[in-house]
């Protein structure tokens, strides 16, 4: 019997100071957003995509981008990125010391208009000033495509549309790429075949999945972007998190339920599961929330197991 051959290590970046953060209705206050990333900071997660420089009329709730950033300086065993949609934002990012920014870009014109007021291709060529940019400041850059399996105005999205916004990024230099099922539509033989030609096409990118939840599906399509060799995974604490762009979008993956399963999986994410669920139940408690999206925060990890019933329990039908 042939066993299946996967990654033994995967590396996990928290989103939810950027991506749960922006989806909150009521304003989070500095502080509360600086001490739930610290808390974050101590479940031994090594990577944290911390906010995102976008006009504060745009998304009032990361106005504070730049205070976000300086109060959690000292936090240096975490890799910190910033998302970026325009030359300004990078600038902002770039002066406050953000080492690494992420682009914004969706795959299909209705969502990149509705989301950078633009279509694809007017959209990433305006992305190339802020390669520059950061070349010039010595700060590494990824690319993302957002909506790359389905988008709520589109429907499913084709490999074919992926390809010339691939090449473009591979011309601007781009190494590394972001795979975003930002409402949660794609499907595990999806992930596992659109990765299958993007790795044959495009063998010196590293891709990461940025997965959200939303039907329930970002687990089983982590394990198939496995199954491809993909070892970099975003997911957001408690499940937190949606798309201001989409309607009805939830959040991704939440973190606990991606290391939980990972780690019953023997893949070693070198997050501390156990302390990672305690720090979920402090950011639902410090945010307000009472429904959660995260499966350990409801039913705990396996490992927790209940007391044998002491007495006979009758069965009733
Ligand atoms: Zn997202």
């Amino acid at each position: 019997m042939s066993q299946l051959s996967l990654p033994s290590k995967v590396i996990i970046c928290e989103v939810a100071p950027r991506d749960g953060f922006q989806a909150e209705h009521d304003w989070v206050p500095t502080e509360t957003k600086v001490d739930i990333i610290r808390k974050l900071a101590t479940t031994g997660i090594q990577s944290m995509e911390i906010t995102s420089f976008v006009h504060p009329h745009a998304i009032p709730q990361l106005k504070d981008a730049e205070k976000v950033v300086s109060q959690t300086q000292d936090l240096t065993n975490i890799k910190f990125r910033a998302l970026v949609p325009n030359v300004r934002g990078a600038q902002r990012a770039i002066d406050v010391g953000i080492k690494k920014l992420k682009l914004m870009l969706s795959a299909t014109d209705s969502h990149s208009l509705s989301n950078a007021n633009a279509k694809v291709e007017e959209a990433q060529n305006a992305l190339e000033p802020i390669i520059d940019l950061a070349t010039k400041n010595n700060v590494t850059v990824g690319g993302s495509i957002s909506v790359a399996f389905g988008c709520p105005y589109e429907g499913i999205v084709s490999i074919e549309t992926l390809l010339p916004i691939m090449e473009r990024y591979t011309r601007m230099g781009i190494k590394e790429i972001s795979l975003a099922d930002t409402t949660g539509m794609a499907n595990p033989n999806q992930v596992y075949n659109y990765l299958a030609v993007l790795k044959e096409q495009f063998p010196n990118m590293t891709f990461s999945m940025h997965l959200h939840d939303t039907r329930g599906m970002a687990f089983a399509n982590s394990v198939a972007a496995l199954q491809q060799g993909v070892v970099n995974f975003d997911s957001s604490i408690a499940g937190l998190g949606g798309c201001p762009y989409a309607p009805g979008a939830t959040g991704n993956i939440a973190s606990e339920d991606l290391v939980h399963g990972f780690k019953e999986m023997g893949i070693d994410t070198g997050i501390d599961l156990d302390r990672m669920i305690a720090v979920s139940k402090e950011v639902m408690q410090l945010l307000g929330k009472t429904t959660t999206s995260s499966y350990m925060l409801q039913a705990g990890p396996n490992s927790q197991l209940s007391a044998k019933p002491t007495s006979q329990v009758k069965i009733e039908s």
